[in-house]
C-alpha cells in the first residue's frame, strides 16, 4: 500500500529568514557588491534568447573586450566561476596528449596543471616559490626544452601575492610557435593589463573581484591563433559545456543565428553587466591608480606595526592581493577571528604552503577606497595587540 504523502518532512530551517550580516569582505574574493550590481541581479528574469537578454549579452561582450583592452571576437563570459574559465581553457586549447608548460608560483599554476593532466595531456612545470615572478630568460629556457603548444601563466597570483610582469611573454610564445594562456582573475581591473597589446592568446578572469559582481561568471578571450586552433582541432572539444565553439555562438560572435546550448544564468550576466559598466565609468586607467594607491596605503600601514610583506619587491606586488607574513606568538587565525567579531571585516589566512604562514588582504573594486583601507587596518592592528603582539 504505497502512500502518495511524502515521508521526509519540510526542513524546519527553511521557516525562518537566511541569517544575514554585513560583512566588509577584504580577503581575497569575493569582494563586496555595489549596490548597483546587487540591485541588476534582482531585476526580473528575461529568456536566454530574448531579443533583450541578448543586447545585454552583447554590452557584456563589449565591457570585456574594454576590461581585456582586445578587439577580439571571441569574447564573452563563461557561465560558471573563475575555475569554469581555466577548464574552459584546457578543454579547448589542448588535445589529448599535448604539452602544456605551467608556470607555478602558487596554487593557480598547481591547479592548471592538474586539469591539463586530467585532460589527458602533459604538465611540464616550472617552479618559483610563491612571492617571486618569472623573467623572460626561464621562461625562454622553458619554452626551448619543452616544446609546448600552450604556456600558462598567472598575471595576479591571490594565493602568493604576485604581479606577474606580461611585457614579452606573448612574443616569446610567439617564437617558439605556442599559445599564451593567462589568468587575470585576481588582477584583471586592478593591474594594466593588454590582451592584444601583450600578445596574449587566451585570457581569463572572474567576476568576484575587481569587478565586484556575484561569483558564478567568468569573463574569457580567445585571440585569432587560439580561435584557429579552436576550430581546427582534430578531435572535438571533450567538454560540451565548455566549447567555446558553441560557446562563441550562443554569444552571438559568428555570422549564424545564436542557438540554444545552455540556459545563461540571466541575473548573474544582469550582475556582471552592471560590475562592468562601473569599471567603464571609473576608467580603466583611474581603476588601475586606485588600487595602486590603496593597495599602498595598506602596505605601509602594515610596515608600520612591524610586519612584512610576503613580495618583497615591490613593483611585482599584486595590488589587489598582499600577503602578510604572521610573525612568531601569534595565531593568524584569532587575529582574523577578531576582526570579524568586532569589525565584520573579513581578512584570510594562507592557502598552500603558506596557509598558518601568511594573513591575505583583498583591496578590490567596490572596497578599493581609503576608508576601507582605514577600517581593516585599525580591524587587523587592534586584533593583533588582542592576539598577544608586540610590535618591535
Ligand atoms: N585564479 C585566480 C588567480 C584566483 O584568485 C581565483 C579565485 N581565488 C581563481 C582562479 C578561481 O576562481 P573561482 O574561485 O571564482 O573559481
Amino acid at each position: 500500500n504505497m502512500s502518495s504523502a511524502p515521508t521526509i518532512s519540510a526542513p524546519e530551517c527553511l521557516f525562518h529568514p537566511m541569517d544575514f550580516p554585513q560583512k566588509i569582505l577584504m580577503g581575497p574574493g569575493p569582494s563586496n557588491a555595489p549596490p548597483r550590481v546587487l540591485g541588476a541581479s534582482a531585476l526580473p528574469l528575461l529568456g536566454h534568447l530574448h531579443p533583450e537578454f541578448t543586447q545585454i549579452m552583447d554590452e557584456v561582450k563589449q565591457g570585456i573586450q574594454y576590461a581585456f583592452q582586445t578587439q577580439n571576437e571571441w569574447t564573452f563570459a563563461i557561465s560558471g566561476t573563475g575555475h569554469a574559465a581555466m577548464e574552459a581553457a584546457v578543454a579547448n586549447l589542448l588535445e589529448t596528449g599535448e604539452v602544456a608548460l605551467v608556470c607555478e608560483n602558487g596554487i593557480w599554476g598547481q591547479r592548471f596543471a592538474d586539469m591539463v593532466e586530467r585532460n589527458g595531456c602533459v604538465a611540464q612545470k616550472l617552479t618559483l616559490p610563491m612571492g617571486q615572478v618569472f623573467s623572460l630568460q626561464q621562461i625562454e629556457e622553458g619554452l626551448k626544452t619543452h616544446k609546448p603548444v600552450m604556456m600558462f601563466i598567472t598575471h595576479g597570483e591571490s594565493s602568493g601575492g604576485t604581479a606577474q610582469p606580461l611585457e614579452g611573454i606573448g612574443a616569446l610564445c610567439r617564437k617558439y610557435n605556442c599559445l599564451l594562456v593567462v589568468d587575470s582573475v585576481a588582477a584583471m581591473g586592478g593591474v594594466p593589463l593588454f590582451m592584444d597589446k601583450q600578445e596574449i592568446d587566451c585570457l581569463y578572469s572572474g567576476s568576484q573581484k575587481v569587478l565586484g559582481a556575484p561569483p558564478g561568471t567568468a569573463p574569457i578571450s580567445f585571440s585569432q591563433r587560439a580561435r584557429k586552433k579552436v576550430e581546427t582541432r582534430s578531435s572535438k572539444v571533450r567538454s560540451y559545456y565548455f566549447d567555446a565553439n558553441e560557446l562563441a555562438n550562443y554569444w552571438g560572435c559568428d555570422a549564424g543565428p545564436r542557438r540554444y546550448h545552455h540556459t545563461g544564468p540571466i541575473s548573474s550576466i544582469y550582475a556582471l553587466r552592471e560590475g562592468l559598466a562601473r569599471l567603464a565609468e571609473v576608467g580603466l586607467a583611474e581603476s588601475w591608480a586606485n588600487h595602486k594607491e590603496c593597495s599602498e596605503q595598506l602596505h605601509q600601514g602594515v610596515e608600520q606595526l612591524g610586519l612584512s610583506l610576503l613580495v618583497k619587491d615591490k613593483a611585482v606586488r599584486n595590488p589587489c592581493v598582499t600577503p602578510i607574513m604572521v610573525p612568531q606568538g601569534v595565531a593568524w587565525k584569532d587575529v582574523a577571528d577578531y576582526a570579524m567579531k568586532n569589525y565584520r571585516v573579513e581578512i584570510s589566512g594562507g592557502l598552500g604552503e603558506l596557509a598558518g604562514k601568511v594573513w591575505r588582504i583583498g583591496v578590490m573594486g567596490y572596497n578599493c577606497t581609503p576608508d576601507k583601507i582605514r577600517l581593516v587596518l585599525r580591524a587587523f592592528s587592534e586584533g593583533l595587540v588582542n592576539c598577544g603582539y608586540k610590535p618591535p
